[in-house]
């Protein structure tokens, strides 16, 4: 846990080295975070799917969309059809009316199947912990970006050590488990969040620990809050869809 921990911190320590040492303007400064070697190797998974054991809590099943609230409180904007919800861009992210903190959730997407635009354009959501902390969803078959912002990276601060990506208009799956972040009563960091993901079927996030919130720009840092959040999609104007959510409370 200790060489962990000094590992992240020398990594944040780098970063932000290499944040400092540049006086780029604003456009720029996004780049800075940005990792495009290695890249993570390609792996074909196998078939996957969960149906939710009986201690979960379903948060979508095909049909209902009453566990979650659009950006502005009300209703969620996205389309039903078919077993699945999908982004109507530009509706705005939706949130979970329940919080939680430590989690087991499974969560099945899928990108468009007809391909449109590329890199970070390109079947761009994310499935965002505590509505803080970016797992990554883009089509990421034979769609090269940056490393660490490729599908099941920790958005700018872990690529995924394999890609497991399935190809566009084929469902995938995504296994978390979550810690969430523990903090002191004067609002420093006591323990950092981390996570384990496996998608497809592949281990690609291995007890990750986190920097902080996911931050477009510049390196995430913890700000207090509470034990428990609400998990957020977000829209990111391209039509991903969603199906069979669940959750478990650790
Ligand atoms: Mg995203």
């Amino acid at each position: 846990m200790y060489t962990k921990y000094s590992t992240t911190f020398l990594t944040i320590g780098l970063l932000a080295l290499a944040g400092a040492g540049y006086a780029q303007a604003d456009k720029d400064a996004p780049a800075q975070t940005e990792v495009w070697k290695p890249v993570p190797a390609v792996v074909t998974p196998g078939q996957t799917s969960t149906s939710a054991p009986s201690d979960a809590i379903v948060l979508f099943d095909g049909k209902n969309t009453s566990a979650w609230k659009g950006n502005d409180g009300g209703a969620v904007k996205w389309t039903v059809a078919d077993g699945a919800m999908t982004i109507a861009g530009g509706t705005g992210q939706i949130i979970t009316k329940e919080a939680f903190g430590d989690c087991q959730l499974h969560i099945e997407w899928r990108t468009p199947s007809e391909v449109k635009g590329d890199g970070q354009g390109r079947g761009n959501s994310g499935i965002l912990l505590m509505g803080k902390y970016e797992l990554q969803v883009l089509d990421s078959y034979n769609n090269p970006t940056y490393s660490n912002g490729q599908a099941a990276s920790i958005y700018k601060q872990f690529m995924p050590l394999k890609n497991a990506s399935r190809k566009p208009g084929e469902w995938q799956v995504y296994e978390v488990v979550f810690m969430a972040p523990r903090f002191n009563e004067d609002g420093t960091i006591k323990i950092p969040a981390n996570i384990t993901v496996i998608h497809n079927g592949v281990l690609v996030q291995n007890h990750a620990t986190l920097f902080g919130s996911t931050e477009y720009i510049g390196i995430g840092k913890y700000v207090k809050h509470g034990d428990k959040e609400s998990l957020t999609i977000q829209d990111h104007g391209n039509p991903v869809s969603y199906r069979n959510i669940w959750i478990r409370n650790l």
